[in-house]
């Protein structure tokens, strides 16, 4: 770490995901290009883990190398000697809102949303009702899940039809073969060793042109080895509006298009129906993901404490809305999963808004009240600022958007002003409230103790599957293979 003078700005970034490092770069590019005073920056990039990046790390599928792959772009900004990462330091706990204020000029909160929405159905809190987060952070081994998961159930629903309840859903399909060269701790490739997932339903409570998916995520779902998509063609049906937005929005008309081409295979095959078609591959020994619209969940079914069905409601559209039929069907599965969006975790000392479940603000300057004045020297970026919404990239511009009234704010003399500035007085301060700090250096312990054993099995890394595996290596580095 290295800092041109003690006058330098000093920022905190709370939260190393994907938008706190965009953070981070978006003000090494302030510093480098625009800094008038020349007087350079410290930033001390938090995270509550030993391990930064966040939602890429522990939010995106294991299957998907290809977003995965973002995580060089986030080192190669990570790796820049005027940030210094701090983790396994919990906001809120080990340092508080008024400690941050004796410490920085800024402080920018970008701590994602990883919990799961809930529908406020019956039958929510049965055992196999599971929100995805839940199930994403299992699998992409976050350390603080629950280390057990039961792939018990042959049949399951995920509930919502956005990328999320895409990668819930092909990753219930998977076996632990088909994840042999992915990053996942062993004891989930363990996990999926007893798989027991034949049919995943994936239910829309709109027509397939409200469906969220991207399309190319959805072609991938027709890539998994031995499993067929079933589509029922009565579904692929659409009122003037949907036909209307089909024609203007591209994504839809490929979402449609992939949907009916999967229809149209099935009735090639001979298939009279979806149930049909759903029989034959059973029948053959593979596994099936059906997606199923105007449907919309309206209670859980179980039995002994655990689920049995899914009570849908059946609608029709009502322009971009849907009515009630006032029918309903039963599914026979053995687990639900709501991928209905995520949720952000309010922060201790910050306001926070309820209803949309972000921290109020004004293009990234945090408000007191969601109509109220700014508060001095307190940002946020990312989805606890706009909500879960967007790819990966999408945090880049916010960051951006967020640093630029930083820097303003800079400018007009709105910062705040630290009375312990100096870089050394943070991590004073932790060692004095004993937090066991991995900075830089133990991340890259942990970081090349993880690709020494992925290397040995011949994948890139594996993931140390918990906390205290992470804090051993990190702060007591050891060759991989003792
Ligand atoms: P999303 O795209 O907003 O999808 C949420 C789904 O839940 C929608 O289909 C929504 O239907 C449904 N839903 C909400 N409330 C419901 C209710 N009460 N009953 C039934 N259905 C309900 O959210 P997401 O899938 O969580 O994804 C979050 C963001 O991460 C998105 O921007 C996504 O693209 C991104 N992401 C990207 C990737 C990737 O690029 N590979 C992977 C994962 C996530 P309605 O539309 O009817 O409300």
């Amino acid at each position: 770490m290295t800092t041109s003078s003690d006058s330098a700005l000093r920022v905190a970034v709370v939260g190393s995901g994907p938008a706190g490092v965009y953070a981070c770069e978006a003000l090494l590019d302030w510093s480098d290009s625009r800094d008038p005073s020349g007087r350079g920056i410290v930033v001390d990039l938090f995270d509550r883990l030993p391990v930064p990046y966040g939602l890429l790390r522990h939010g995106v599928a294991p299957d998907h190398p290809r977003i995965k792959g973002i995580a060089r772009t986030l080192e190669g900004i990570a790796a820049d000697p005027r940030i210094r990462f701090l983790g396994n330091v919990e906001f809120g706990t080990d340092l508080t809102l008024e400690d941050m204020r004796g410490l920085y000029h800024a402080v920018v909160f970008s701590t994602g949303a990883l919990a799961d929405r809930l529908l406020n159905i019956p039958g929510e809190d049965l055992e196999g009702s599971h929100g995805a987060a839940e199930f994403v952070t299992w699998y992409d081994g976050h350390p603080d899940s629950d280390p057990e998961w039961v792939l018990t159930a042959e049949r399951a629903a995920v509930l919502g039809v956005g990328n999320v309840a895409l990668d819930v859903a092909r990753m219930l399909v998977r076996s632990a073969e088909q994840l042999e060269a992915t990053d996942i701790p062993d004891h989930v490739r363990s996990g999926f060793g007893t798989n027991a997932s034949r049919v995943v339903s994936v239910i829309g409570r709109r027509g397939p042109a409200y469906a969220k998916f991207t399309p190319l995520e959805l072609r991938e779902m027709g890539k998994v080895e031995g499993l067929t998509v079933v589509v029922d063609p009565a579904d692929l049906e659409y009122d003037d509006e949907a036909r209307e937005l089909r024609e203007h929005d591209r994504r839809v008309g490929q979402i449609c298009d992939q949907l009916e081409k999967w229809a149209g295979a099935q009735r090639e095959a001979g298939h009279g129906s979806a149930d049909q078609a759903e029989a034959a591959a059973l029948d053959a020994g593979g596994r099936v993901v059906r997606f199923r619209f105007h449907r919309s969940p309206a209670r859980i079914l179980g039995t002994d404490g655990r689920v049995s069905g899914l009570r849908l409601e059946l609608t029709e559209p009502d322009g971009p809305r849907v009515r009630s039929t006032g029918r309903t069907e039963d599914l026979q599965v053995e687990a639900v999963y709501r991928a209905v969006g995520y949720r952000s975790a309010p922060l201790e000392g910050l306001p926070f808004d309820p209803g949309s479940a972000v921290i109020p603000n004004d293009s990234g300057r945090i408000l007191d009240s969601p109509d109220g004045d700014p508060l001095p020297g307190l940002y946020t970026a990312g989805w606890v600022k706009r909500g879960p919404t967007g790819v990966i990239g999408t945090n880049r511009s916010c960051a951006v958007e967020t640093i630029g009234r930083l820097t303003a704010d800079l400018d007009s003399g709105a910062l705040n002003e630290p009375t312990h500035p100096d870089p050394p007085a943070v991590l004073d301060l932790l060692a004095e409230r004993g937090v066991a700090v991995v900075d830089g250096a133990a991340w890259t312990a942990i970081d090349t103790h993880e690709r020494e054993l992925g290397a040995a099995a011949g994948r890139e890394r594996t993931k140390l599957p918990g906390r205290a595996e992470m804090l051993d290596i990190g702060l007591n580095p050891r060759p991989a293979s003792r």
